[in-house]
């Protein structure tokens, strides 16, 4: 049996069929013409999974399921409620993909729930049965896998781990709430918090790097400046790993996974904040004599949105 795995992204659609094992036997890629509307780009989205099928030299009967990652939140029929970098609100998806291919399963998940369960599959959360995958990169994503099926809630709009709320924050979330994980734990969180310290006359190398320009301040330049025990970027680096450390503590708390994956442009530096995010996780979990769920960093690169698509399909 073989699965159509899609990954539908603001600037580009990914298709790819796999064999049961998650290994990628046919891919291809179109452009996502945004603008144009929907009904293109589900038009594109068929044709490119046509195309695939027929590289591979299969016959489209013996593909069992199409699995679609969106950058965005849909009920469990595939109604897409929005996906803000596609401009979609309320796109019935699954509805439109089933009719174009009728004898098919189709599911509809959110990008970083799809990444999760490739990592459960053929990534660093390989093996595992219940497992965590946050994605920190310009916000925090994630996705829960209890055993090996992801977890998205009854209505398809649980598992948002960046909207965890777990302290109080000087600026409030896109979401409209002051707090949530996302404002400490995101590219965009530290450097938001390195310009502030920066603004209010702490000086740090990290202004340096940036080219004595504020606005150039990147994850990257925080971390460099950590490395050489900037002072400044201490603090920042402390403060990450405090609240990631809570949110983390609260999953244990809840979930208790097996694995937690860490991805995301964030997990580049994981080497420099691992040790202290595995005692800040500690401090904070219910159970102190009871162990928690390893930390790894995420493993797969460009290929998890459309393997973990077609994995839905299992
Ligand atoms: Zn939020």
């Amino acid at each position: 049996m073989y699965f159509i795995g899609v990954d539908i992204g603001g600037t580009g659609i990914k298709v790819g069929l796999t064999d049961e094992m998650g290994n990628i036997i046919s891919s291809g890629d179109c452009p996502t013409y945004v603008e144009l509307g929907y009904e293109r780009i589900i038009s594109d989205m068929s044709d490119k999974i046509i195309e695939v099928v027929n590289n591979a030299g299969i016959d489209i009967k013996d593909v069992k399921s199409i699995g679609i990652g969106i950058p965005g939140v849909a009920d469990v029929n595939g109604k897409v409620y929005y996906a803000t970098n596609l401009k979609w609100t309320n796109v019935p998806l699954g509805e439109l993909v089933r009719k174009k291919f009728p004898d098919k399963k189709v599911k509809i998940e959110n990008d970083a729930t799809v990444a999760a369960l490739a990592e459960l599959h053929i990534g660093s959360m390989k093996g595992k049965g219940t497992g965590i995958l946050l994605t920190l990169g310009t916000g925090v994503g994630g996705g829960i896998i209890i055993n090996e099926r992801v977890f998205s809630g009854a209505h398809g709009i649980g598992s948002e781990i960046g909207h965890m709320i777990v302290g109080e924050n000087f600026y409030d979330c896109n979401c409209g709430n002051n707090g949530c994980l996302e404002t400490f734990a995101s590219a965009t969180a530290i450097i938001k918090y390195a310009q502030k310290l920066i603004s209010e006359g702490r000086e740090s190398i990290i202004l340096e790097k940036a080219e004595n320009d504020i606005s150039k301040i990147t994850a990257r330049t925080i971390f460099e400046a950590y490395k050489e025990k900037d002072e400044v970027a201490q603090i920042i680096v402390e403060r990450f790993v405090h609240y990631l450390g809570i949110g983390i503590a609260n999953l244990v708390n809840v979930f208790d996974p097996e694995i937690f994956s860490i991805g995301g442009g964030v997990s580049r530096a994981f080497d420099f904040y691992i040790d202290d995010l595995r005692i800040e996780v500690s401090k904070h979990v219910i159970f102190k004599d009871v162990p928690f769920g390893n930390i790894v960093p995420a493993t797969l690169g460009n290929d998890a949105g459309i393997v973990g698509a077609a994995m839905l399909g299992l």
